[in-house]
């Protein structure tokens, strides 16, 4: 029998390896967290079309014992999932009619958007894309040349967004080979990354990955996800000060939710926190009203509200620009 390895061993696995143990299922989540189904709403039918995925690394943030910690509320399957909210839909972006090919979002000007794969480290509970159909439209290794070319054809793309699910799930191999290619695209100015990987899985910056995105020409960019102060944790900080040391440049994006962030301490404390450690608060979303996540939604005016709270507080350039998505928009629309 190998030794039962401790928490701290856990969590200096490589990151394959964290990601194969991730949490799956609500008992051991529970059991891990010192609660009990008696604890909390929790849903197992939840679970069934969108499972429970939750990273040690991460889980290791929450604090034990407690049902309304704002990171398990983040992640935990609950019954409010199941109830039909008014106004909420499966594709609430408007992803589908604006896919220009497999793969491909062309919504905005200048700028397009790879879906590099489905898959996440981290299943977030309110995710917008939860409902997506990914088999169809994610760029798999066979769509990735038409994806390319797409970009080669259209001289009005400076910037190419590796987007999903989480494209730093890809190998270094794959993401080398990306780079590479997009990199001999002389209109293209800059590749940025959306991912929750340095949050939830900080094990994935690697230096073999760094050395991946840092072959091409290209000026980086990573937009993180983070929702709340206490997801970053000292890996978390190593992690982004090795992106940071290598010329990358750090934003992270958060979405507002109800009874995880939706007061003005824990605004500003976020914002501060990601600002200590080299990351730069940019967008504040509004949450797109996906099917299963009403039970998170926080009202415009309230959302209005409590941004004037946080700008009264913080220096402006620390106030997160709220925004919300509008199908059919040129932009993201600032509110
Ligand atoms: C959000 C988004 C972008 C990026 O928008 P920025 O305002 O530049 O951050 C690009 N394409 C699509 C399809 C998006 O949803
Ligand atoms: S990491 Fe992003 S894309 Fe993945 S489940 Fe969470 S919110 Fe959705």
């Amino acid at each position: 029998m190998p030794e039962k390895l401790n928490e701290t061993q856990l969590l200096t696995k490589n990151w394959q390896q964290q990601l194969a143990e991730s949490f799956n299922n609500i008992e051991d989540l529970l059991h891990y967290l010192h609660l009990s189904y008696h604890d909390l709403p929790v849903s197992v039918a939840a679970t069934k079309d969108f499972p429970l995925r939750v990273p040690l690394s991460f889980a290791n943030s929450m604090k034990k014992g407690d049902p309304n910690d704002p990171l398990l509320r983040q992640v935990l399957p609950i019954k409010d999932e199941l109830f039909a909210y008014p106004g909420y839909s499966d594709d609430p972006v408007g992803d589908l009619p604006s896919s220009t090919q497999p793969g491909v979002l062309h919504k905005y000007h200048g700028r397009a958007l790879f879906i590099n794969t489905g898959s996440c480290a981290i299943n977030c509970r309110y995710c917008f894309r939860r409902n997506f159909p990914y088999p169809d439209l994610q760029l798999g290794k066979k769509n990735e040349s038409a994806g390319i070319s797409y970009i080669q054809e259209n001289p009005g793309i400076a910037e190419v967004i590796l987007s999903g699910g989480d494209p730093l799930l890809l190998s270094d191999a794959r993401l080398a080979k990306l780079f590479k290619q997009l990199s001999t695209i002389k209109h293209l100015k800059r590749i940025r990354i959306h991912s929750r990987l340095p949050i939830v899985l900080p094990a994935r910056i690697t230096d073999d990955l760094i050395n991946a995105l840092t072959r091409s020409s290209k000026q980086i960019v990573i937009v993180v996800h983070c929702n709340h102060a206490n997801e970053i944790n000292p890996r978390v900080i190593a992690a982004c000060q090795l992106l940071k040391n290598n010329g990358i440049t750090l934003f992270n994006q958060s979405v507002l939710l109800k009874g995880v962030n939706d007061n003005p301490a824990t605004l500003c404390n976020l914002s501060e926190q990601l600002f200590s450690n080299g990351i730069i608060p940019y967008y504040l979303h509004l949450m797109d009203k996906a099917t299963g996540t009403g039970h998170f939604e926080v009202s415009e005016i309230e959302a209005i509200n409590l941004i004037k709270q946080v700008q009264a507080t913080l220096p402006g350039y620390l106030v997160p620009k709220l925004v919300k998505e509008l199908p059919g928009a040129l932009s993201k629309q600032f509110i």
